[in-house]
């Protein structure tokens, strides 16, 4: 098996990195707060490196999750950078939802030392992660991801190819715009069914059996909003990311999408009132807000 390292314990990366430690593949951990990584390192049996450079020495694979594509790119360089630690044959899979200009530049700059790059990120969640169920959608050469695959498999259920490097990202960044539109959507309607005097709950059992259902209102709604338990899994700052990252594809391409380019304002509006912490089913409290409606 080859040797792996991964850098980036978030809320994510963390579950993923679990199930690594628990193969043979002499995984190693970084993390920006080292305290983080210490105890990983002392829970999983995983070893823990000081520095992005000494994660990355000797590793076939290293794996980066972190919040965006330009945090990855911001380790590459300096003598506790990826690129003084990775050898040349090595692949960096960067796992993060990124953006693919980004992604395109990372792997030129790789490239030039003989190292290989795909982007891979993973939809699933947390519970997916948890569960090794993730997807992954990939870009990039794809007998690179053949080499990597077995390593991938041990977090992920589905693994897709799906273009160019950047393609993977591209695919990510609209997944998660629509997963925001629904979100967003499921909470103007469920308002304006509220105050048209209809309880949320009797309104869903019908929208989740009709034409209108989605992942969220199926899912989040039920399990996050009617409850109030609003667990924070995938913060709101990510989504807004994420839709910002789509929009801009779009906008590369030159066609015109007015719902996803106001789709990108409003999560970028609502992160900037709400903050970084929250979690992204949090943005429904901004539409109750909005609409002087509370979803219960
Ligand atoms: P978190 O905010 O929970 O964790 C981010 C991780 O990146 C932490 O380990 C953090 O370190 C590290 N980090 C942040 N900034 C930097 C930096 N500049 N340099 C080095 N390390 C940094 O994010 P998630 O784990 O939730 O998300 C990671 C990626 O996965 C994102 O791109 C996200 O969009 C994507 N994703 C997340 C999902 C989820 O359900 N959470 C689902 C699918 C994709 P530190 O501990 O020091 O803060």
């Amino acid at each position: 098996m080859p040797t792996v390292a991964f850098l980036g314990l978030g809320a994510i990366g963390a579950p993923m990195a679990r199930h690594l430690a628990a193969q043979d593949l002499g995984l190693r951990v970084w993390n920006r707060t080292a305290t983080k990584a210490a105890a990983f390192a002392a829970s999983h049996g995983a070893l823990r490196a000081g520095t992005p450079a000494e994660a990355a020495r000797g590793a076939d694979i290293v794996i980066t999750c972190l919040p965006v594509s330009a945090d990855v790119e911001g380790l590459l360089d300096g003598p506790d950078g990826l690129l003084a630690g990775l050898a040349k044959g090595s692949v960096l899979v960067d796992c993060t939802s990124g953006d693919p200009a980004t992604s395109r530049r990372i792997a030129a700059r790789l490239a030039e030392h003989g190292i290989d790059f795909i982007d891979a990120p993973v939809s699933g969640g947390v519970v997916g992660a948890e569960n090794a169920a993730l997807t992954i959608m990939v870009g990039g050469d794809a007998a690179v991801l053949e080499r990597v695959r077995p390593v991938l498999a041990v977090f992920g259920k589905l693994i897709v190819h799906c273009g160019a490097i950047g393609a993977g990202d591209a695919v990510k960044a609209v997944n998660n715009a629509l997963l925001a539109l629904h979100i967003w959507s499921a909470a103007e309607g469920l308002a304006t069914l509220k105050r048209a005097g209809v309880d949320p709950a009797v309104a869903l059992e019908v929208i989740n059996t009709s034409s209108g259902r989605s992942n969220s209102s199926m899912n989040l709604f039920p399990e996050r909003v009617l409850t109030r338990a609003f667990p924070r899994t995938f913060r709101l700052a990510l989504l807004d990311k994420d839709v910002g990252i789509a929009a801009a594809v779009a906008r590369e391409h030159k066609l015109p999408t007015p719902i996803l380019q106001m789709t990108a304002e409003l999560y970028r509006a609502a992160h900037l009132a709400m903050g970084e912490e929250v979690d992204h089913v949090e943005v429904v409290k901004w539409v109750e807000q909005l609409t002087g409606t509370v979803i219960q």
